[in-house]
């Protein structure tokens, strides 16, 4: 196709010209060509499934239903009625939109609301909503560090974590995985005037939880900026799901206390909450604040909805962290020892070719789940990363745990 295509184009064109223009032009798409086809060979390229349904627990694929254990609507909230009718009613008022970035035109009222619904939620003094959640982290740790300073980041924090350090072109000092001795033992190695130190709350891949209370002890021995990625604990874990404070009952807050609407609460956007002055400072400097058009009023009417939800509510998140549990049971009857206090199960094959088998045979048997591979995850650290709604049910659950148990030992 591509070759008759080009003839197509250059047919009235000199012969010379055409064979040269023709080569570089094969020349300038080599590397893509050769990445793709390496992506393919080490079983790494990623094809996308298209849904036909609302996002909920169970969705269609190609007209046929499947439960989904691979969402981050852990709470089932992206469907909810209240979400819904929040949109209607927003779009009504406001269309769509929102015609500029928060700075010049694109500020509504519901923007408003939404940050100060989000600080009280968290309990801090402002919030500052940003496109994504990956923009927040990019945006944020940008703005709070530069060229001199310091930023220590836990080796498994999230990319858009990461690509906030490299951005910042402060000096990257990462530490062992949730180990506070190596935390501590890095910052002695590398002191440093300004710097922040950077965290998941729950770990995207893995699901095991930031040990919150000796995390701050050490940045304020430090005086170093705290700095913790909410994405996957909002929702999903402390009693009522208010995060990784209440799962410690942890009264101290965290300097810079990132999230995102995406995941539990089931909308769009991210978060920082934290003091005023912070807020203030990153509205000015922060470049994916300031150089971006801001969300629809529509998508902060349908967050506000969202968190609205999560509060009336807390009995979704009382049956997910029971599912959590069920389900832990479940796969421990197969051998299968994962202990997770999170929405995220992870179940570790290794091998890149042998998840993709893994997750098509739970495709085939009517079960979404995906395969992470490389560079989501170290390469030969496959996995399942089984993701559990609220609303999943009890007999769903160990039919899953069942099939992922003959999978495991078919290959
Ligand atoms: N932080 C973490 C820990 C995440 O897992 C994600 C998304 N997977 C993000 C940030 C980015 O959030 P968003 O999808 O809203 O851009």
């Amino acid at each position: 196709d591509f070759l008759q295509n080009q003839h197509v184009i250059v047919r009235n064109v000199p012969k010379k010209i055409c064979k040269k223009s023709d080569m570089k032009r094969a020349q300038k798409w080599d590397k893509i060509d050769k990445a793709l086809v390496s992506l393919k060979e080490n079983h790494l390229f990623r094809a996308m499934k298209t849904i036909e349904s609302a996002q909920s627990s169970h969705v269609t694929i190609d007209g046929k239903d499947y439960v989904l254990m691979a969402s981050n609507n852990y709470l089932d909230i992206a469907s909810h009625p209240s979400i819904k009718s929040a949109v209607v009613e927003s779009t009504a008022m406001y269309g769509f939109g929102s015609g500029g970035s928060r700075l010049t035109t694109g500020n509504t009222v519901i923007h408003n609301a939404l940050e100060n619904k989000i600080a009280s939620y968290k309990e801090t003094e402002a919030a500052i909503v940003f496109n994504t959640g990956y923009v927040a982290n990019v945006a944020t740790i940008s703005a709070m560090v530069k060229k001199g300073d310091t930023v220590f980041s836990d080796e498994l924090n999230h990319a858009s974590i990461i690509d906030g350090c490299r951005l910042s072109k402060a000096k990257i000092v990462t530490y062992a995985h949730n180990d506070m001795d190596d935390l501590r033992k890095k910052i002695q190695e590398n002191p440093c005037e300004t710097g922040i130190v950077v965290s998941d709350a729950v770990f995207s891949m893995d699901g095991d939880i930031l040990k919150l209370p000796e995390f701050l002890d050490i940045c304020e021995e430090n005086q170093l900026f705290s700095m913790v990625d909410e994405a996957h604990s909002t929702g999903v874990i402390g009693k009522t799901g208010h995060g990784i404070r209440e799962y410690w009952q942890e009264k101290r807050q965290v300097d810079i206390l990132m999230g995102t609407f995406s995941k539990s609460i089931g909308g769009e956007g991210g978060y920082v909450a934290g003091e005023t002055r912070l807020i203030n400072y990153l509205r000015n400097v922060a470049r994916g604040f300031i150089f971006s058009t801001s969300l629809s009023p529509v998508t902060m009417a349908a967050n506000l909805a969202g968190i609205e939800v999560l509060e009336k509510e807390i009995s979704r998140v009382t049956k997910l962290q029971y599912n959590v549990k069920y389900f832990c049971t479940q796969l421990g009857k197969y051998g299968i020892n994962v202990k997770s206090e999170t929405a995220i199960i992870p179940v570790i094959i290794g091998d890149e070719e042998n998840a993709l088998t893994v997750s098509n045979y739970l495709h085939e048997n009517g079960y979404f789940i995906s395969a992470i591979r490389y560079p989501t995850v170290a390469k030969g650290a496959a996995r399942l990363r089984v993701a559990l709604m609220s609303s999943h049910t009890e007999a769903e659950l160990k039919k899953c745990a069942e099939l992922i148990g003959k999978a495991l030992l078919m290959k």
